[in-house]
């Protein structure tokens, strides 16, 4: 069985993937790595190709050894990838030209890519509390808190409702999301979830959160009233990064298939880049032997990692948080680079730089390190304008209509790629998602500018339709997005940021 690493510390801590899904964070601060790295040889990648996409899924999650029977594994992997997808490849490869490629995660519930890790996260969630519960080990239900910044939140609703065993409360920032993104928040169905506006930013929802799962004595009254016990969906936690490993063997299956990759060549891969789970995901599926050269990490004008890349100091310490189109990428503590820097270093100089990024709000790290990253990541980022320009360029050249989060990793893989090589732009999200810039592209109004003519009056779902009429209809609205201008309401309540009145209204569940 698989040896979890606590990448502060650099010790096999003895627990398995079920304890480790539960537990989310090390009591060190650290996140969870796994000990060693399975391959994938030549030879099995060709076996996938005949697969689907959960039989896929399945193979990686058994080469990882997990404490999960195959069995319980065949039945996760076959219920989160299915027809709540509305593509049955699930994870889609666009052939842009005969060496650009665009891979699609958007077509599952939520029209974003987590949810390629939340249809599947809470279903491995709720066989570990089975496992747990069987061996006498707990008997609490577990309450899943989740601060987002749009899409996370979604997603992990419609991961974890009418979830045995588990609740689920989401914050988002009441100001801070899209129409569209707070409707499809508010909609959503099951017993078990709440959903809470929260009078602040997104970095106020976070800090609320963090505040209340550090609140010892909150958790005891909430254990000994509720039976209840706190956990997290978020992108730290290793079942989220396990199944984004997936889709890169499937991408890289897919191309050898259809023989746009030869079998041996390199495939360079852009992704863009937020809390570093995503590409991370294409970190291991190349540890683990996919055929895959560079990996771009395409950034926003919150360029944090960007930076990071090029100089080798990761320095908060001047920065603030700026307001972009590709909203889900606007972070400035970028969680899950701590599991490469640990994979590339050590747990002594992890933990000394983390500690540093706490203390003085920067570190460097050494210059073997330094090294390492530059042989393994390219990075650039754009600025606002030029992710609409992007977004526009791309329609027009390519009639090929995508978000703006798509478009950031669109411009700056055609910047830094491998001349000659066939590259992958990771594609994250549905255009649907983000209407009002989608169509300010559309219509060359630059970023930030309010829409002119008669899109100015028009509310987001309407927006929908104006793009539809620009485009001729070449993607559809999702059906989800399309049914939710009409769907009622459940969730209205608006809190203040801060423990105390997250707790007050997490009591009364
Ligand atoms: C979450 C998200 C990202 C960033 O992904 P990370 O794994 O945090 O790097 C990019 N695009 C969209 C649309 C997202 O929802």
């Amino acid at each position: 069985m698989v040896q979890f690493i606590d990448t502060r510390t650099g010790d096999v801590t003895g627990l398995a993937f079920s304890d480790v899904i539960i537990k989310g964070i090390a009591a060190s601060g650290g996140l969870y790595v796994l000990a060693t790295l399975p391959t994938v040889s030549k030879q099995e990648i060709r076996e996938l190709i005949p697969m689907t996409y959960a039989q896929r899924a399945a193979f990686v999650y058994k080469k990882l050894e997990l404490d999960i029977d195959d069995e319980t594994i065949d039945a996760i992997a076959q219920a989160s990838y299915g027809d709540q997808f509305d593509d049955k490849r699930i994870a889609c490869v666009k052939n842009i030209d005969k060496r650009t490629h665009v891979l699609e995660l958007w077509h599952g519930p939520t029209s974003a890519f987590k949810d390629m890790a939340l249809q599947c996260m809470p279903r491995f969630f709720s066989a570990a509390l089975n496992k747990k519960r069987t061996a006498g080990e707990q008997s609490d239900d577990m309450l899943i808190l989740v601060a987002t910044s749009g899409d996370t939140g979604k997603a992990a609703l419609q991961g974890f409702a009418d979830r045995k065993g588990c609740r689920i409360a989401v914050l988002y920032p009441e100001n801070g999301v899209s129409q569209i993104q707070r409707k499809q928040m508010v909609t959503q169905k099951g017993d078990n979830v709440a959903v809470y506006g929260v009078r602040g930013n997104f970095d106020d929802c976070q800090n609320t959160v963090k505040a209340v799962f550090n609140d010892k004595a909150f958790n005891e009254r909430l254990h000994e009233r509720k039976s209840l016990r706190l956990s997290s969906a978020n992108s730290i936690n290793f079942g989220r990064l396990m199944p984004q490993i997936v889709y890169y063997f499937s991408a890289v299956a897919d191309l050898l298939a259809s023989g746009e990759l030869n079998e041996g060549e390199p495939l360079d891969i852009c992704v863009p880049t937020g809390n570093f789970g995503n590409i991370l995901g294409a970190f291991y599926a190349k540890r683990m032997g996919a055929p895959i050269g560079r990996l771009i990490c395409a950034s926003n004008e919150n360029k944090i990692l960007t930076d990071f890349i090029s100089t080798g100091t990761y320095d908060i310490s001047h920065r603030s948080f700026i307001k972009t189109p590709s909203p889900s990428m606007d972070i400035l503590i970028s969680s899950n680079l701590e599991r490469l820097l640990f994979h590339l270093a050590d747990g002594e100089r992890v933990a000394r730089w983390m500690g540093e990024l706490d203390e003085n709000k920067k570190f460097t790290v050494d210059k073997e390190t330094f090294a390492a990253i530059r042989t393994l990541l390219s990075a650039d980022y754009v600025t606002n304008e030029e992710s609409l320009e992007a977004l526009s360029r791309i329609w027009k050249e390519h009639r090929y209509l995508c978000d703006p989060h798509t478009a950031v990793a669109w411009e700056v893989g055609e910047r830094l790629r491998t001349p000659g090589a066939p590259l992958l732009i990771v594609s994250t999200a549905h255009w649907a998602k983000f209407a009002t810039d989608v169509l300010r592209a559309l219509s060359d109004i630059p970023a930030g500018q309010p829409l002119t003519g008669a899109y100015a009056t028009h509310t987001e779902f309407e927006q929908l339709d104006d793009i539809v009429a620009l485009t001729r209809n070449v993607s559809p609205v999702p059906v989800g997005l399309a049914n939710l201008s009409h769907a009622r309401e459940r969730f209205s309540s608006s809190i203040d940021a801060g423990a105390s009145s997250l707790e007050n209204v997490l009591e009364a569940l």
